[in-house]
């Protein structure tokens, strides 16, 4: 069941000193990089023209604007008129399951979108809207042990009424990979479009969007040192969508209001030192993952690694524990000084576990006791190790407080 925020009862950290708790929730947002910080800066003060005015002030914001694109372009390997910027990757997801399914009935009467029960709910819940509210049907593929979707129902999902395929690039909540240049090539044999959410790809995995063989791929700037509120749309030239939001002709026409310059400029440094640190950024997080889930696995009894063993992303690790209350353990790790999540949204009452770990099968006395533990560049092998000796205690500590 859906909760509002109000209802939650998710703990709220007192105002203690931020600085004396390690930040392991890099899956859930990244501070901005000072060097984004320093792009952006102009762009809120003297260069702050509206991108559409024909002045001066107008070209400026334009050519900033306009640089951001083609710098954006570069990393996925695609032109820069395959761009859309929009305000968020939930906004990039929305556009592409409502803007496809609405342009493919139009086009041919195709009713029907295939996806999964582990995607974010950006897609999961827009996917049961387009099926409640306008007349599509969804056909959610069966998710292996790994949460990846079965190659077989990806295959049984493509008919002539087929609209959409949506499959995400990598999970947020148990990280795998999905094999989406597979899946690619199978809606491609049926002429059928893909759109992948790559909001947890986009720090760490290639973007190439023709090696992939996505045509709409969502990517949001706060998960890579951009700021939030920011998100782009990768549109495959010759895939038509129905825009979400109409008024101005902005961004070919799909997403209409005025650019956000300074956030847009933002996103693509972000993305740009993304691309160039690739590979010292997943050396470090790779070590310090690798050593988070060995160590885990073997000082906590009655652990498991959630996701793909190898197939994963390089930051990210998840584990459950058995007969342990996921948010009490958050709560204990924040008292203690972690800022860790479980992975999935808190919920009030007769908790459920997530419908990723329901998807992957996981009995009920170890999904409600999840844990995500993502790190990034900040993280050092000291606030590993801190973490690893905090862990244990704090987890038999939940399990005798359970039931209490
Ligand atoms: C964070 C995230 C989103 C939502 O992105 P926002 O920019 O926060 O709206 C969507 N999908 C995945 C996989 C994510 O991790």
């Amino acid at each position: 069941m859906h909760r509002t925020a109000r209802e939650c009862t998710c703990y709220n950290p007192p105002n203690q000193a931020m600085s004396s708790t390690i930040y392991l929730d890099y899956a859930a947002t990244t501070p901005v990089d000072s060097r984004v910080m320093d792009a952006m800066g102009p762009y809120f003060s003297r260069a702050f023209g509206n991108p559409s005015s024909v002045h001066r002030y107008g070209q400026q914001a334009e050519s900033a604007l306009e640089e951001a694109r083609e710098t954006v372009a570069r990393v996925l390997r695609c032109s820069a008129n395959e761009i859309v910027f929009t305000s968020c990757g939930t906004e990039s997801d929305n556009l592409a399951l409502r803007g496809a399914a609405f342009a493919a009935r139009m086009r041919s009467g195709a009713n029907q979108i295939a996806t999964s029960r582990t995607e974010h709910h950006a897609v999961s819940k827009t996917a049961e809207q387009l099926e409640a509210e306008h007349g599509f049907t969804v056909r959610w593929l069966d998710s292996d042990e790994d949460g990846s979707p079965t190659m077989q129902s990806v295959s049984d999902a493509l008919n002539a009424n087929s609209a959409l395929v949506s499959v995400m690039y990598a999970n947020n909540e148990i990280g795998t990979i999905n094999p989406i240049g597979n899946i690619a090539v199978q809606c491609r044999a049926r002429g059928v479009m893909l759109h992948t959410d790559a909001v947890q790809a986009g720090a760490y995995l290639d973007l190439d969007v023709n090696s992939l063989g996505v045509d709409l791929m969502s990517l949001g700037g706060h998960k890579f040192y951009g700021p939030k509120g920011i998100g782009v749309l990768y549109v495959r030239e010759g895939t038509t969508l129905q825009p979400a939001q109409t008024g101005g002709s902005q961004e070919a026409g799909l997403r209409a209001g005025t650019q956000n310059v300074p956030l847009i400029v933002g996103f693509a440094r972000a993305l740009q030192l993304a691309q160039e640190e690739r590979a010292e950024r997943v050396a470090h997080a790779l070590a310090l993952r690798d050593h988070i889930i060995g160590e885990v696995l073997e000082r906590v009894p009655d652990s498991r690694l959630t996701g793909s063993p190898t197939s994963r992303l390089p930051n990210h690790a998840s584990f459950v524990f058995k007969d342990v209350d996921g948010n009490l353990l958050l709560m204990l790790l924040d008292a203690a000084g972690f800022a860790c999540s479980s992975g999935s949204a808190c919920k009030t009452g007769n908790p459920e576990p997530s419908d990723v770990l329901t998807a992957v099968g996981l009995p009920r006395e170890w999904g409600l006791g999840s844990l995500r533990v993502t790190v990034g560049k900040e993280t050092t092998a000291g606030d590993v190790e801190a973490f690893l000796a905090a862990l244990p205690p704090l987890v038999e500590k939940a399990r005798g407080l359970k039931g209490e």
